[in-house]
């Protein structure tokens, strides 16, 4: 049996917060997002959002802050005193420094915010996070048409986030999904997201006893992994940011069998 390692608490509040993100998305308005997508950036790797122009609303990304504020002391009360400052720390030009370090991931900017004004360390990564994904989700609808294929390395064709998710739809087609701003797109069975290995010797599948619709695939040459899930089964398809999370078990296997999830580079001699 799987004894799944994430709580029923936090699934609840990852599908509220994944409500919340939808509801935002409508409130942005499209005009807002304007890509310019050149296509030999494109197939250099660039991601589409790093190419496209966003206007950010500062009022409705402070607003969404206090949403997730309110969800977040709703499930664990407890959090209330900890969350109090933030209102007064995000002046409008720390917004903006906000969406710009969570827009490149910058984890040391978000743990030195953190130290720095006494809050928890996941605290404000998490919150310019969640509030930046419906601009990245909106960017991804816009884009999407034009997103047929991913560079191996380069990560997700719109946010740039590491691959780590595919899903097997009708045929045993393989769709890479971003779980950050929810792309799709369809990559080779056997190719390695990370390196572009499409040797079937040095590919291969790890399942996990008793989960029948799930598989990990690691690569020998960059000892990188994929969570690879069958939904053909479901009658309601859960969304990419559910599935993650629900077979964050596989992630654990995987990286205890010497795998990670962004590959290696190789060193050459
Ligand atoms: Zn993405
Ligand atoms: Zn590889």
């Amino acid at each position: 049996m799987i004894k799944s390692v994430v709580s029923k608490e936090y699934q609840e509040l990852q599908k509220e917060i994944v409500k919340l993100q939808e509801q935002w998305k409508l409130q942005i308005d499209p005009e807002t997002i304007r890509p310019i997508l050149d296509k030999a950036a494109m197939q250099a790797g660039v991601p589409a959002a790093a190419l496209t122009t966003i206007d950010f609303e500062i009022s409705l990304f402070l607003q969404w802050i206090e949403e997730i504020n309110t969800t977040l002391v709703k499930f664990k009360p407890e959090l209330e005193a900890k969350l109090a400052s933030i209102p007064s720390l995000l002046t409008e030009e720390t917004a903006i420094r906000w969406i710009d370090e969570a827009f490149s991931y910058n984890h040391l900017y978000f743990t030195s915010f953190a130290e720095g004004h006494g809050l928890e360390e996941w605290i404000p990564q998490f919150l310019a996070e969640t509030a930046l994904r419906p601009y990245l989700q909106l960017t991804a609808e816009m884009v999407q048409p034009m997103i047929n294929h991913a560079v191996p390395g380069a990560g997700c064709p719109v946010c740039g986030e590491p691959v780590r998710l595919a899903i097997l739809e009708e045929e045993g087609k393989k769709a890479i999904h971003c779980p950050r701003c929810l792309a799709n797109w369809h990559a080779k069975r056997l190719e390695c997201s990370h390196c572009g290995n499409e040797d079937h010797k040095t590919i291969q599948f790890l399942t996990v006893e008793g989960d029948a619709i799930s598989q990990i695939q690691v690569c020998e040459e960059c000892k990188g992994y994929i969570k690879i899930i069958d939904t053909r089964q479901y009658i309601t398809k859960p969304s990419a940011g559910l599935l993650d999370l629900n077979f964050i078990h596989l992630d654990f296997v995987a990286q205890e069998n010497g795998y990670n999830s962004l590959g290696e580079k190789k060193q050459t001699n």
